[in-house]
């Protein structure tokens, strides 16, 4: 059971590693979470930097969202995470991160288009919310909700929040949104306000 634990952790501090050197975050914009085996959830300690997370940079909760063990100061943002895993029971990792991209399009009122097989096959589907204060219940339950339906969340002026059974899916999900928002803006650069995946084919698509 510890070695799973440690090598959970080993994995979110990867991941965390992975989003700031591919440019998705700068510093500590973000958390990031897994569920343990126990069901309890280890999320990143509040004010931690993405790229430098160590073995106690993790508080862990229990389902209600109670601190148990580990870092005695999560995330500001530990509802987010809590609220999702309630309503996924099939998610195993939130991913919640500040990429620039896709929140200046959503804040622009434009669309984030899927545009490549990858983000058909990834991201399928982008949920919304409205800005509501960071650590807010507000954010945690309107973002909660929007999981039910949608691996990716954008949360207005904020950041996103990708799902996943795994680390790996939900960090994969998370690069696949942010590239679908560059690919999209670089379009709206050039003047095309049209172009994305084709519905067809994105019907036809199987389970991600
Ligand atoms: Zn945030």
């Amino acid at each position: 059971m510890r070695s799973t634990v440690d090598e959970l952790l080993t994995r979110l501090i990867d991941a965390g590693r992975t989003a700031v050197r591919t440019g998705l975050v700068i510093a500590s914009g973000g958390n990031l979470s897994v569920r343990l085996p126990d069901d309890t959830i280890a999320v990143t300690a509040r004010g931690t930097w993405l790229d430098r997370l160590e073995m106690d940079s993790f508080s862990i909760l229990d389902p209600d969202g109670n601190v148990v063990d580990g870092n005695p100061t999560p995330s500001s943002e530990w509802k987010l995470h809590q609220r999702t895993y309630r309503v996924r029971p099939d998610v195993g990792s939130v991913i919640h991160l500040h990429p620039r991209t896709a929140v200046l399009l959503d804040a622009m009122g434009e669309q984030i288009r899927l545009m490549t097989l990858d983000h058909a096959h990834w991201v399928r589907s982008i949920g919304r919310v409205p800005y509501h204060p960071n650590g807010s219940d507000e954010l945690a339950d309107t973002s909660a909700e929007q999981s039910r339906t949608h691996n990716c969340v954008i949360q207005a002026h904020h950041g996103c929040s990708c799902i996943g059974g795994d680390i790996a899916m939900a960090l994969r999900r998370a690069m696949s949104l942010e590239q679908a928002a560059v690919l999209t803006y670089q379009a709206l650069v050039l003047g095309d306000r049209h172009t994305s995946f084709p519905r067809a084919a994105l019907a036809g698509l199987g389970h991600a």
